[in-house]
């Protein structure tokens, strides 16, 4: 059995102020998979997701990727692993003013020194992976046109491309739609989708519906008040239970029994 790609280790999160983030989460996840986190508001997926780049530290535990620990890494080492995670977000985090190429190349920014890529000096390689990359969103008409011309479902794409290009092998999508309409939202997921079986790029995504959970997610993990408590195959959830954890009955169930 490969190494699984993300592994949480004994992980907990205490905000600075008290609350709860994440309570002693053991998840693995393998090479390859759509993994959709479901849970109500506040219980503890972006914390979850966030804590995969450590762009959220912990407070205890530890998070691998690909058999290394992020949480301990530093310097070049630490560089190294974030590259290997890409990320997007609901408000797309693009430079509106610049063009979609630029915005596409700051992704390539972990592999240039500091100076480089403050210069902006970009190599032809990369210049190329970027077009590339946009053509995977069907952008590639686009390359030239500022992000802020671009509708809400194209910029999400350009932020799709965006990570294509530092050769990830994990996107991380924190409420990636939720400021999208139907039509664009599968857009989105479809090119989601593509990626992740033509390269093999393992999603953990936060969905809020069922539907698209059954279609595009391979695997739903749920979270409750920061704990893991549900987990299972896509293939292995019935539709009731698909309901049950949609409506929160499972995700709050046992917040009254306990
Ligand atoms: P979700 O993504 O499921 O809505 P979050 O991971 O954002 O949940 O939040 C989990 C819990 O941590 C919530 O109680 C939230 O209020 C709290 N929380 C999130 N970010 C912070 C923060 N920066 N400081 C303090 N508490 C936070």
């Amino acid at each position: 059995m490969n190494e699984p790609v993300i592994k949480f280790k004994n992980v907990s999160k205490i905000y600075d102020n008290g609350t709860l983030g994440l309570k002693n989460i053991n998840l693995e996840v393998n090479s390859g998979e759509f993994i959709a986190v479901v849970g109500l508001s506040g219980a503890g997926k972006s914390t979850l997701l966030r804590s995969i780049n450590q762009l959220q530290t912990i407070s205890e535990g530890d998070v691998l990727i690909d058999g290394e620990s992020i949480v301990k890494a530093r310097g070049k080492k630490l560089r190294t692993i974030r590259r290997s995670i890409g990320m997007i977000f609901q408000n797309f985090n693009l430079v509106k003013q610049s063009s979609v190429l630029r915005n596409v190349l700051s992704g390539r920014i972990g592999y240039y020194s500091t100076l480089r890529s403050i210069l902006g000096l970009f190599s032809s390689t990369d210049k190329r992976k970027a077009i590339e990359a946009l053509k995977r969103v069907n952008l590639a008409e686009k390359v030239y046109t500022r992000a802020d011309e671009l509708s809400g479902g194209q910029q999400q794409r350009v932020a799709i491309a965006r990570t294509l290009i530092q050769d990830p092998k994990i996107i991380l999508a924190d409420e990636p739609i939720a400021s999208l309409d139907p039509m664009t939202t599968k857009l989105v997921l479809d090119d989601l989708k593509k990626i992740n079986d033509e390269l093999k790029i393992t999603i953990m995504i936060n969905l809020h519906s069922k539907e698209l959970a059954r279609k595009y997610a391979s695997r739903i993990i749920g979270l409750r008040s920061g704990e893991l408590i549900y987990d299972k195959k896509i293939e292995d959830v019935t539709e009731s239970q698909l309901d049950e954890i949609y409506n929160g009955n499972i995700l709050q169930k046992e917040i009254t029994n306990e």
